[in-house]
């Protein structure tokens, strides 16, 4: 797989596996990543801002295969703990999932305790793409101060544009399959809508994409985190890419656009 910056060579996969080792990340404590990123000739540090539903997290794989930075999705982060036996949820996980099933946001504190356990991977020598964090002001400043602690400027903010219709149709559409992780659209061409095309694992529905979910996950996201917008434009940040069309088409225009602009630093 290449993992190249040159535009002629980008080598996109599914959305699906292809994320790299994220065993630090997604585990913390101990937990070590099997394979360390070869550092890149370009560091990049990017936040990826936009609506549940918009495509962040299929994006954020795609531009880990393209630039080597590691995919940090803190809503990973609660997934993976879902799969652990109740017994070794701490009661902030355990109440974290609760939020998390009903749609809501986790707060804040939580949030950045799991962060802060988890600062190896924003010094990570390949960069990150931090997808689902910040998703409040107060995050988004916890995270300033930090990479300022840490000397590590961010390079953008990418903000996800899509039309509110369509972000409901990917969301109510969206199945995930259990064993890659891989994630589909029931409209996607494949031999059972149930069946994975690529490990042949069955595809469920993320209990946050049923319609309940879907409506207290949208008013959180223009509650709290679209002031983020105004945020980073602030802070010459902000790079705003049209979420329309298919994920290597959405990653085209990101690139494009990240190439276009001067480095700018937090
Ligand atoms: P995501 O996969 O990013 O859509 O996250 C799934 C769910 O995890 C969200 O609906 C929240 O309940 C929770 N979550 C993930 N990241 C955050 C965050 N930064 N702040 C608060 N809640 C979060």
């Amino acid at each position: 797989m290449k993992t190249t910056n040159d535009r002629s060579s980008i080598t996109i996969l599914p959305a699906t596996g292809g994320d790299g080792d994220r065993a630090a990340w997604l585990n913390a404590g101990n937990s070590r990543c099997a394979t360390l990123p070869v550092p890149p000739k370009e560091v990049r540090r990017l936040v990826l801002l936009g609506a549940p539903g918009v495509g962040k997290g299929t994006q954020a794989a795609l531009l880990h295969q393209w630039s080597g930075a590691c995919h940090l999705s803190t809503g990973d982060i609660f997934r993976a703990a879902k799969s652990l036996p109740q017994s070794e949820r701490t009661p902030a996980i355990q109440s974290a999932l609760g939020y998390m099933a009903r749609g809501a946001l986790v707060p804040d504190q939580t949030v950045l305790a799991l962060l802060y356990e988890r600062l190896r991977c924003l010094r990570c020598t390949g960069g990150f793409l931090l997808d689902g964090f910040p998703r409040t002001v107060a995050q988004a400043e916890a995270l300033e101060r930090l990479l300022k602690a840490e000397d590590l400027p961010l390079t953008r903010v990418i903000d996800y544009e899509l039309p509110i219709e369509k972000i409901v149709e990917r969301l109510a559409g969206r199945r995930v399959c259990s064993s890659c992780k891989g994630v589909f659209h029931v409209t996607d061409k494949q031999s059972s809508p149930e069946i994975c095309s690529h490990c042949g694992g069955k595809l469920y529905q993320r209990e946050d994409d049923r319609p309940e979910a879907i409506r207290v996950r949208m008013e959180a996201y223009h509650r709290s985190t679209e002031p983020l917008i105004e945020y980073y434009r602030k802070r010459n940040l902000l790079l705003t890419v049209s979420a329309e069309g298919t994920p290597p088409e959405i990653l085209q225009r990101t690139v494009d656009a990240l190439a276009l602009l001067p480095h700018s630093s937090q």
